[in-house]
C-alpha cells in the first residue's frame, strides 16, 4: 500500500488536490478547521496568541491522529476587545458564514466531519450556531472543540482566581511555543475591576470567578481592565505551557479516536412522510 500524504504533512493547503482527495479517505473523511483571534492579550504577549495556541493543538493533534488541518481561521469575533490597539475583529455573522463556506467547501470533497477546534471564547456563541447549521443542512458530524475545555492542568500554588485571559496558562503555552514573542519584563498582575451582586457574570468572562449566574452583563474589555488581561502572568512557565498544550492534544485524539473507531451513535433523523410537511 502506498503511503499516505498525511504520513508527509496535515498541512491542507501543502496537499495537492489528488493528495487531498485521499487525504479525506485516509482520515475517514475527519477535518480540523482552527479557529483563533488577533486580540490584546496585556502588554506581554502578542496580539495572535489565541490563533497560535489552537493551530499548534490541531496541528499536533492532527499528525498524532493522522487527520489533516486547514490553515487557520486567524480573525475572530473579538469586538469586547476593541478598545486596544492591534485588535482585529470581523463581525459574528461575517466570521460564521466565512467558515461555513470553508467548511462546505470540504464537505462537498469528502470530508464528512469537521471538528472547529475554536481558541478563543468570544467565538462560543457563533460556531454553536455554525455547528448546529452545517449538521441540519448537510448531515455532516459538525463539532465545536474548546480548546480551554479540553483539558486542564492545576495552577501553581499562589496563582490568584482571577486568573484568566491573558493570565499564567495562555502565558505559558506562548513561553512554549514562541518565548521570543513574550515579554516578561512587562508581567503585571490584574484584577478584574468590576463589582458585581452575586448574580452577575459578565461576557466576554476574565475568569471562572465572573462567569456564575443566572445573569450576562456585556462589558467591553477596557470597561473591565486597564491593559487588557486579566491574570498573573509572573506564574507561566514554558514547562506548564508544554504540559498544557500536550493534555489538550492528548484530549482532542481521543475525540478524534472516539469518531474513527465509531463510538460516537445516536438514533439517526427520523424520515419524513412523502406529503407529511415539516
Ligand atoms: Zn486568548
Amino acid at each position: 500500500m502506498s503511503k499516505s500524504p498525511l504520513e508527509r504533512t496535515v498541512q491542507l493547503e501543502r496537499l495537492s488536490s489528488p493528495e487531498v482527495a485521499q487525504a479525506a479517505k485516509d482520515a475517514q473523511g475527519i477535518v480540523i478547521i482552527p479557529v483563533g483571534a488577533v486580540e490584546v492579550h496585556g502588554p506581554h504577549l502578542p496580539v495572535g496568541t489565541d490563533t497560535a495556541e489552537t493551530y499548534a493543538i490541531a496541528l499536533r493533534a492532527g499528525e498524532a491522529a493522522g487527520v489533516p488541518t486547514t490553515p487557520p481561521i486567524w480573525f475572530g469575533n473579538s469586538r469586547m476587545f476593541l478598545d486596544f490597539p492591534g485588535t482585529l475583529s470581523v463581525r459574528p455573522e461575517v466570521l460564521k458564514e466565512f467558515i461555513k463556506d470553508v467548511a462546505l467547501s470540504l464537505i462537498r470533497h469528502g470530508f464528512d466531519k469537521v471538528i472547529v477546534l475554536d481558541g478563543h471564547g468570544g467565538n462560543y456563541g457563533i460556531l454553536d450556531l455554525l455547528v448546529e447549521e452545517l449538521h441540519l443542512e448537510t448531515q455532516a458530524l459538525a463539532c465545536h472543540v474548546r480548546a480551554w475545555e479540553l483539558a486542564t492542568l492545576p495552577k501553581p500554588a499562589g496563582t490568584p482566581d482571577y486568573d484568566g485571559h491573558g493570565g499564567s496558562s495562555e502565558t505559558s503555552a506562548m513561553l512554549a511555543l514562541s518565548p521570543v514573542d513574550v515579554d516578561p519584563a512587562q508581567f503585571v498582575d490584574a484584577a478584574p475591576e468590576v463589582e458585581l451582586t452575586r448574580l452577575g457574570a459578565v461576557f466576554p468572562s476574565p475568569s471562572g470567578l465572573l462567569s456564575k449566574g443566572p445573569v450576562t452583563i456585556a462589558l467591553s474589555m477596557g470597561e473591565m481592565t486597564a491593559l487588557g488581561h486579566q491574570g498573573a502572568p509572573r506564574f507561566a512557565s514554558a514547562e506548564r505551557g508544554e504540559a498544557l498544550l500536550r493534555v489538550k492534544v492528548e484530549a482532542l485524539v481521543e475525540f478524534i479516536e472516539a469518531i474513527k473507531g465509531g463510538r460516537l451513535a445516536w438514533r439517526g433523523r427520523p424520515k419524513v412522510e412523502p406529503g407529511g410537511g415539516e
